[in-house]
């Protein structure tokens, strides 16, 4: 409901203040010594929070968070593959495409599969990282995504916001049955993990859908879309 301004003449009590400044000193009182001492709803929702426990809709952060949205482009990860090797093929696609330069790689063979490439580094300095998106749309293989659901954690030291592939490497694996080391097998990938591989493996969408988007929740098509009907109407 707006705000409705009360604008009556004030009353001879009102007009005197000294009763108003107390009972304003009262209420704030009041307010301190619940949220102070009395147990508070730590419901990372504040706006669902029980206000019978406390009027308090802080957040105390770091111990309190409240979950990001699904489309929240969060801090970047290597996908993983099910025998743990990133899905990643050094094809540098991402680091053309960021606009910080802020991604480092080095491409190395695997020495058992004279095909496939991996990244031997792949560093993120996230600290000059402008959170655009661009490395994750720029990737063919689906190896990188930033569906982390985190932003990059505080640190007092410089060094800890560059992200290396080992720190980067984490979350659920994915496959894809257009996935070249499945369907021509690899020579890396023992025959027995190579069929459980198989097995999981989903249909890439032929369509973009927010899946394919990696960033789960945002769909660039669907933004479009909706413009489009917007400007129509
Ligand atoms: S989100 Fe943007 S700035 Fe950050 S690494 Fe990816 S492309 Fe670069
Ligand atoms: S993350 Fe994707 S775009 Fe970047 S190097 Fe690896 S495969 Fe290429």
């Amino acid at each position: 409901m707006p705000y409705q301004l009360d604008n009556r003449p004030l009353d001879l009590r009102e007009r005197m203040y000294f009763p108003e400044i107390l009972k304003g000193i009262g209420i704030v009182s009041r307010n301190f010594f619940k949220n102070l001492f009395f147990s508070r709803d730590a419901n990372p929702d504040v706006l669902a929070r029980d206000r019978r426990l406390s009027q308090n809709a802080t957040l105390q952060y770091p111990e309190e968070k409240v979950p990001y949205p699904p489309g929240y482009r969060g801090l970047h990860r290597l996908v993983p593959r099910e025998d743990g090797r990133p899905r990643c093929v050094a094809c540098y696609m991402c680091a053309t495409a960021c606009p910080a330069q802020c991604i480092y790689i080095e491409a190395g063979e695997y020495p058992d599969d004279p095909v496939e490439k991996y990244p031997v580094k792949f560093v993120i300095d996230e600290m000059r990282c402008i959170v655009c998106g661009f490395c994750v749309e720029a990737c063919p293989k689906d190896a990188i995504r930033m569906d982390s659901g985190e932003h990059a954690p505080p640190s007092y030291d410089r060094a800890a916001q560059i992200w290396d592939e080992k720190r980067l490497l984490r979350g659920p694996a994915v496959s894809y049955q257009y996935d070249p080391w499945l369907r021509r097998g690899s020579p890396s990938i023992p025959p027995e993990k190579l069929e459980e591989m198989r097995a999981r493996a989903k249909p890439f969408p032929a369509v973009a859908t927010d899946e394919a988007s990696q960033t789960p929740g945002f769909s660039v098509r669907a933004l479009a879309q909706e413009a489009k009907e917007r400007a129509s109407r």
